[in-house]
């Protein structure tokens, strides 16, 4: 019997190629992102009882602040444009 192993998955490399998901520093799950606007998104842990990152205290540094008076005149603009 003659067993050819010639290193077929040479440079194939392990399916470990994919980008690792960042994990919870808290429980380890995957974190997701949530996306909270148009170009922004936070990454939270989806497990409830952990309440990554909103269970720190320097959650601020994840958060893009938007006032209100940011949001509502373009709101009421695009309420304008249909008329
Ligand atoms: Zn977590």
């Amino acid at each position: 019997m003659t067993v050819t192993t010639n290193n077929i998955k040479k440079k194939k490399g392990a399916n470990t190629t994919k980008k690792s998901p960042p994990l919870c520093p808290d429980c380890g799950s995957v974190l997701q992102k949530c996306l909270i606007q148009q170009n922004y998104a936070m990454v939270i842990c989806p497990d409830e009882k952990c309440g990554y990152p909103f269970n720190q205290r320097r959650v601020q540094e994840n958060l893009v602040y938007v006032d209100d008076s940011e949001v509502i005149p373009v709101a009421k603009q695009r309420l304008s444009d249909r008329e």
